[in-house]
């Protein structure tokens, strides 16, 4: 008997000519996270025409390989399958009907047997191959029968040089794999959105840093906990990620005395984003990404999004600019981020928020009241940075 899982990919399936290339990401990051399942465990990964086959041996959990596979980006299905080499109808008869003892504990359900066979010199035809293997399965178990229109389970056979065998599939998260597009600087904060934007990027195969703007005493060592919690859930999914803490107070506070408040949080948005910005092209990154939302709140108005941005050379990336709050809590919730997220510590930028802040700035309007702090801040970010505190951050 020989065990594996048989996993599918949308995306990649269109790459043409590219296609192996993004196959072997795709099975460099398999790897990667199967390295972290528990056991004594052997699992070879490969590609195989159009798909990735995982054969496994030794000790393992098979919930925990599937839930490990679900979250990594690129795959779009997950489906436990039995390999047989012995394609002689006896034994593809035998071993259709092993795994159908192990896999399912009740064997009371309706079926159909779909064959596929992509290796045409195969003995039988498609057909042939469900009806034979149907007639076995229903003298070998009395519970079954077979339903053609809405079967409660479809049983696979692929005829594809070795026969596969599988039936149950599990939902992967789709996207495209980790390292296929570029690198990108995720602002980070503590709060619901950013996190489901880092996830959002990552499926797009896009490797992510991340930055946190910390602003102590004003903001805890809490909630600096909260945003390294945080940024370990995402990287589930996301991978490795290096955190770069930066201490914003004396920037904050800079720009609290001497701008007016009115202008208060669209002005320590620009300096956040510069200082991303300086981060991300010394990290070799491509873009930056925040977990902004239009009208979400008063710097998220296309005017204040305007006004923020111009400050910046790189793309800044925005993956839930047009969400409702509801669908980026499902999505956080999903993710596992959302509990995290809503444990109450304080970000910066709650405590300096100014009553009426402007929901339509003007880019000249702020330029000018930044003129006016112009020198003295740059110092300031010039010491934030060579301040700053890195984690390395992995599940
Ligand atoms: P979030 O839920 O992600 O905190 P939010 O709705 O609270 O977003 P804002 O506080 O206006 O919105 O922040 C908008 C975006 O700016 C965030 O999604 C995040 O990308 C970035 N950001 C805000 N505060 C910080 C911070 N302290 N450190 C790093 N990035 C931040
Ligand atoms: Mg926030």
């Amino acid at each position: 008997m020989v065990q594996g899982f048989l996993l599918k990919y949308a995306e990649i399936g269109v790459k043409g000519k590219n296609r192996y290339k993004f196959e072997i990401a795709l099975c460099e990051q398999i790897k990667i996270k199967l390295a972290k399942i528990d056991g004594d465990w052997d699992f070879d990964v490969t590609r195989e025409q159009g798909r990735i086959y995982i054969e496994a041996s030794g000790e393992f959990d098979s919930d925990e390989v599937i839930e490990a596979l679900q979250r990594v980006p690129g795959i779009s299905a997950i489906s436990p399958v039995e390999v047989i080499e012995d394609m002689s109808w006896k034994n593809l008869e035998r071993a259709t009907g092993d795994f159908i003892e192990r896999q399912y504990e009740e064997k009371n359900f309706s079926f159909k047997v779909k064959a596929k066979r992509s290796d045409k010199h195969y003995q039988s035809t498609s057909p042939e191959i469900c009806r034979k293997i149907g007639a076995y399965l229903l003298e070998r178990f009395d519970g079954l029968k077979v339903d053609v229109h809405n079967p409660d389970v479809y049983i696979w056979v692929e005829i594809r040089g070795r026969a596969y065998v599988y039936s149950k599939v599990y939902k992967g998260i789709g996207g495209m794999p980790l390292g296929t597009a570029g690198k990108a600087m995720l602002l980070l904060s503590g709060g619901i959105d950013s996190p489901v934007a880092g996830y959002m990027i990552s499926k797009r195969g896009v490797v992510i840093d991340a930055v946190y703007f910390h602003a102590p005493p004003y903001t805890s060592e809490r909630a600096k906990e909260k945003v390294l919690s945080l940024a370990r859930q995402m990287s589930r999914y996301t991978g490795k990620i290096h955190l770069h803490i930066i201490n914003f107070t004396d920037i904050q506070m800079y720009i609290y005395e001497k701008c007016p408040h009115e202008e208060l949080t669209i002005i320590m948005r620009r300096y956040m984003m510069r200082i991303a910005e300086e981060i991300a092209v010394n990290n070799g990154c491509i873009g930056l990404v925040t977990g902004e939302s239009i009208g979400q709140v008063a710097s998220q108005t296309m005017q204040s999004l305007m006004v923020t941005n111009e400050v910046c050379s790189l793309p800044v990336y925005r993956p839930l600019i047009a969400f409702d709050k509801q669908d980026i809590v499902n999505i956080a919730e999903k993710i596992g981020t959302f509990e995290i997220s809503i444990q109450p510590y304080e970000d910066c930028c709650t405590i300096f928020v100014a009553k009426h802040p402007v929901t339509k700035p003007v880019a000249e309007v702020i330029r000018n009241s930044e003129k006016k702090i112009g020198e003295k801040i740059d110092d300031m970010v010039k010491t934030a940075l060579e301040t700053a505190e890195i984690v390395e951050i992995d599940e």
